[in-house]
């Protein structure tokens, strides 16, 4: 009989392969006193370690396809910089003076250090930096310690398909998962918004985080499955078990192909209703996706990836460049571009976190933006520059009270101002958009609806805020549930309100992008789908077969039903 681990799926697919169980975030590294004649050794010896993770991060940088989404060069860079910072070149090698350790224990002494002065730091964005400094002594020390696969991830390129099972993964890791054809990746920690999940997602691999003791219970070369579609991870199949696996893969493998063919084909319902499918995207890099789905256009461009992973934000010229770029590069495609949307739920790690005491209801998104107004006002005379160059719209996350509206719109009316002054042209009419993804925003939708230009509903903080579960925390992943009657409600009244005021509305949340969920968002009047370019083809396949009207009457008492798993049955019966 087989055993099973459960997880929650952040990229989906099934694969088959054998494990390579990768004791990351478990190294053994103890403090061991030395005599005083071994310290300059030891130093020199740190100083090799520190010196072979620079050229294993110059190899992995030279190494990227150019097809890879430049965040990744840039977590690789930001490693490179911290290498040469004194907190790695110096303090440690100070500390092993000092205390007369090993060059391990300096190196875990200074993490603690670092991380303790990140996890004070008021500034959200900066406290994520704690991630690097965890994954690059990890890197250290894993030379140090010349452990079996250094640094991280080593697998060579074998017949078999591997599957990693990890504790945790840094980015530059996950790439040279990319280029040694990893089939899937397992890692204990992490939630959906972990750095492993986005670039999971945008890597297309297959993906499980908050797989509980996975390092401990799997071992190396077992023969696993990751079902990503359901969060399960298998292992001691029979014959039989493994044979359905396979014959689902190449349903995948078929249905993906199936997929591809309607990348031209209109989204358009069978009883004639057009609707609109549109992609997120995290750079301007990911326009090629998006060209290879057949999207309409960029319902949500996240622009906090291009602030992320290096030692300062980017000014306005540098900002201005990248979004005009991406505005050429979509030639009179739509972009819809939020503002910086930083904060809590964009950490990799649950744990960096734990310092503050409720980091998801803190200072983040708009609100951190209202408290930095240069780096806000740089961000919107950016955005507003670009608008000469290409259609627009400017979406605003987070938006909860009218004195954050009217704060915003305040800014904006000066920024106009001042480019005009200065004769910097700009588009007249930059559509002006709020994200609903606040219980409040939801509930306020009719106020809402009628002091903006557009509305757009973000599903993932709407969840998180509506059913009080942290969705970085993989404890509480199980508590999602989109069904939940409380989350279609408030869905339900943004739709009726923007529908009311005439205004258009788009779901950008991840529940635009799960095609289970298509026909009910369909049949609660939802016409405008954003979500990560590979799931608009499942979208735009349920559309193309759906009569919304049928859909109407089928579904149409879902909102009065108090049990999730009923709405999901008779789900799963239409699309069947
Ligand atoms: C959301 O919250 O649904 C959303 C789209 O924004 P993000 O996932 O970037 O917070
Ligand atoms: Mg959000």
């Amino acid at each position: 009989m087989s055993i099973a681990l459960c997880g929650s799926s952040v990229s989906p697919g099934t694969a088959i392969g054998r494990a390579r169980v990768q004791q990351l975030g478990q190294l053994d590294v103890s403090e061991y006193a030395l005599p005083a004649r071994h310290l300059d050794a030891e130093v020199a010896r740190l100083h090799r370690a520190l010196e072979i993770a620079r050229e294993q991060l110059h190899t992995i940088r030279a190494r990227i396809p150019s097809d890879t989404p430049q965040d990744i060069a840039a977590f690789i860079d930001t490693h490179l910089l911290m290498l040469d910072d004194s907190a790695f070149s110096r303090v440690p090698a100070e500390i092993i003076h000092q205390r007369r350790c090993n060059a391990e224990w300096a190196l875990k002494l200074q993490q603690d250090a670092l991380v303790q002065v990140f996890d004070a730091m008021e500034d959200p964005y900066l406290r994520t930096r704690r991630d690097d400094v965890e994954h690059l002594v990890r890197r250290v020390q894993q030379i140090l310690l010349r452990a079996e696969h250094p640094p991280g991830v080593q697998i060579e390129r074998e017949s078999e398909p591997r599957i990693l099972i990890a504790v945790d993964l840094a980015p530059s890791e996950m790439l040279l998962l990319h280029q040694q054809q990893i089939a899937a990746i397992v890692t204990e920690r992490g939630g959906p918004l972990s750095h492993t999940a986005i670039l999971a997602r945008s890597l297309g691999i297959p993906a499980l985080v908050g797989v509980n003791q996975a390092t401990r219970l799997l071992h190396d070369n077992e023969l696993l499955v990751v079902d990503a579609n359901h969060g399960t991870l298998l292992c001691e199949l029979d014959d039989a078990q493994l044979k359905g696996f396979q014959r689902q893969q190449k349903a995948e493998r078929r249905q993906r192909r199936q997929l591809d063919r309607l990348r031209n084909e209109p989204a358009l319902s069978l009883d004639g209703v057009a609707l609109s499918l549109h992609a997120n995207i995290e750079s301007g890099d990911d326009i090629r996706t998006l060209q290879r789905v057949g999207a309409a256009g960029v319902g949500l461009y996240r622009t906090e990836y291009l602030f992320m992973n290096r030692p300062h934000p980017p000014d306005e010229e540098e900002q201005y460049q990248s979004y005009r770029d991406t505005l050429r590069r979509l030639k009179g495609v739509p972009l819809t571009i939020r503002s910086l949307d930083i904060g809590s739920d964009k950490q990799s790690d649950p744990g960096s976190t734990a310092n503050c005491s409720n980091p998801a209801l803190g200072l983040r998104a708009v609100r951190l933006c209202l408290q930095d107004l240069p780096l806000f006002r740089s961000q919107l005379r950016a955005i507003l520059r670009a608008s000469a160059h290409g259609p627009l719209r400017l979406l605003i996350p987070m938006l909860t009270s009218h004195q954050e509206i009217t704060q915003v719109k305040r800014l904006l009316v000066q920024v106009r101002d001042q480019l005009r002054r200065e004769a910097r042209p700009f588009a007249p009419a930059v559509p002006l958009g709020a994200m609903i993804e606040v219980p409040a925003a939801a509930l306020c939708a009719d106020i809402f609806a009628r002091q903006f230009d557009f509305l757009s509903i973000g599903t993932n903080d709407l969840m998180q805020y509506t059913l009080a579960t942290d969705r970085v925390d993989e404890s509480v992943n199980h508590l999602f549930d989109p069904l939940h009657p409380g989350v279609l409600r408030l869905i339900a009244m943004v739709i009726k309100a923007a529908h009311s005021a005439g205004k258009p509305l788009s779901m950008c949340g991840e529940m635009a992008g799960d095609a289970r969920l298509t026909p009910l968002l369909l049949a609660m009047g939802l016409r405008e789908f954003s979500a990560p370019p590979a799931s608009l083809p499942a979208v735009k396949q349920v559309i193309r077969r759906s009569d919304i009207g049928k859909l109407q009457r089928a579904l149409g008492r879902s909102l009065d039903s108090s049990d999730p798993k009923r709405i999901a049955q008779r789900l799963e019966g239409l699309l069947r």
